[in-house]
């Protein structure tokens, strides 16, 4: 049984064994940063992943497809809250929120196959 205010996991074999020889070979690089203990090392890592996917989440569902119209697209940009309407001009696509034509709702649209292949039938190039 773990000591009070621990918790402990069951791993297979094999991937305590590949964590630990890592964790064996940089051993003096771990000390330097306070690592002590291969239950440290394991949390350091654990944490380490967690601050990469926060990183991840705040670029990934921030924008979502709200409609398909004939020369525009409706999207919410939730970063700051707004829907932008994203419209088809002189060839190129136009973004009314940002009042530019490449920023992250024009980005976006570009990755919705559907819209993708409707802007490439009617001649549009993703220039970005
Ligand atoms: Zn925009």
């Amino acid at each position: 049984m773990p000591k009070p205010g621990f918790k402990s996991i069951t791993i297979s074999e094999t991937v305590y064994e590949k964590f630990h020889s890592v964790y064996e070979k940089s051993k003096e690089s771990l000390t330097m940063k306070g690592i002590n203990s291969f239950a440290g090392y394991v949390t350091y890592m654990l944490e380490q992943n967690m601050q990469k996917d926060k990183t991840f989440a705040k670029f990934a569902p921030k924008l979502e497809l709200i409609s398909i119209e004939d020369d525009r697209v409706i999207i919410k940009n939730n970063i700051v809250n707004r829907i932008a309407e994203i419209v088809i001009q002189r060839g190129e696509l136009y973004c009314q929120l940002c009042e530019v034509k490449d920023c992250h709702c024009i980005g976006y649209v570009w990755s919705i196959p559907e819209i993708y292949e409707k802007l490439h039938s009617k001649g549009l190039r993703n220039s970005r």
